[in-house]
């Protein structure tokens, strides 16, 4: 079976675990990506993992598969394990009963971990202060907007409240959160927006990531906003080409390339990447506490004062990926500043990358 055709819905995830091998793992000073979940439990509207890998349903490995891998890749030299994926926390039992092997096994004092979660169950200031304890040290949690309007529309499933409490959970215990942030979200106006800058405001996340919205025009998407009545709905009109901008950006002028061109009944594309630009400004003007909006690891890490912004072509993106996952990664890990912005300057050569002041 060639790569294209490899249907990975037949795997038997569950129980198989490839683990990285002893050189791989020192290879990348320590730091492992590791998958527990295949899919995901909810269908948030603007999102297209859940129907990623050929099989919608939710798959997940036990705790005590999770942790018997993580005890081996321990051994094998890993530090850090970075989860990728799209919700390590959920369901929270599971977390749980991790979380405890990890601590009562004394793997928690070895091996440090980062993760994507929701508010929902980090809204739990216990639940917090143990995964804190397991050796989480930065949650990436999907905040998306501070308007219960657009989290409605967007089938979220949280509250803006428990959005605002999951960042005080994780300042309290020390776990660094980064928020993200969706802008442009069909239904999104000036007023909703207002709503979102106004959280951000009261909000102490150590940092801020905003994407702007990027609809999937792809014939037959599975994406639920994409679907025939939504679109009619949200008066949602675009194509999948380029859009492109040029926006000032801290007294620079600066190209975006957005892979799409979009408008709904409330908001332009052109409108929303105003806005992002406009919470990263807040942001470095102290308005937001927050840094910035990339993650503000990568930020520290390159001694750069404002953001690492998007200059680049399409074609590198994997390149710029891989660049800022292995600065991130590294950042974690307490790796010297010298040699993470080296080798993350290397992965990052070719993805044309215009660092902005
Ligand atoms: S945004 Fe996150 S929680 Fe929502 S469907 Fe996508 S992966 Fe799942």
């Amino acid at each position: 079976m060639n790569k294209s055709s490899a249907n990975f819905s037949l795997i038997d995830f569950e129980t198989n675990s490839v683990l990285a091998e002893t050189q791989w793992i020192a290879d990348r000073g320590g730091v492992v990506q590791y998958e527990s979940v295949r899919g995901c439990p909810f269908r948030c509207e603007f999102c297209d993992y859940p129907y990623l890998m050929g099989n919608k349903t939710f798959r997940m490995k036990s705790a005590d598969q999770i942790f018997e891998d993580w005890r081996e890749l321990y051994e094998r030299g890993a530090r850090h394990v970075d989860a990728l994926d799209s919700l390590f926390t959920v369901p929270k039992k599971r977390a749980t009963r991790l979380a405890e092997l990890l601590i009562s096994s004394g793997l928690a004092q070895g091996l440090t971990g980062a993760c994507y979660a929701r508010a929902t169950e980090l809204a739990d200031a216990e639940f917090v202060s143990l995964l804190q304890r397991a050796g989480c040290r930065y949650v990436f949690l999907g905040i998306e907007s501070g308007s219960q309007l657009i989290l409605n529309n967007m089938r979220k499933v949280t509250k803006v409240a428990d959005n605002a409490k999951a960042i005080r959970n994780c300042n309290s215990v020390g776990l660094y959160a980064s928020s993200g942030i969706l802008v442009g979200f069909p239904g999104e106006t000036e007023e909703t927006i207002a709503e979102t800058k106004a959280f951000l405001g009261e909000q102490s996340s150590p940092s801020v990531h905003v994407f702007v919205w990027i609809p999937d025009f792809t014939e037959g998407t599975p994406v639920p906003i994409m679907q025939e009545d939504r679109v009619a709905r949200f008066g949602i009109r675009g194509k999948g080409s380029q859009g492109a901008y040029t926006k000032v950006v801290w007294g620079k002028s600066v190209d975006f390339h957005l892979r799409t061109e979009w408008s709904h009944s409330w908001m332009t594309q052109e409108r929303a990447l105003e806005h992002a630009l406009d919470i990263g400004r807040l942001a470095r003007a102290g308005h937001i506490w927050g840094e910035d909006f990339s993650f503000a690891p990568y930020r520290t890490m390159l001694k750069h004062p404002s953001i690492l912004a998007a200059r680049m072509a399409y074609e590198h993106q994997a390149e710029f990926a891989i660049g800022m996952k292995y600065a991130y990664d590294a950042y974690i890990r307490g790796s010297p500043i010298a040699q993470v912005v080296q080798r993350t300057e290397a992965c990052m050569s070719k993805a044309q990358l215009e660092l902005l002041v």
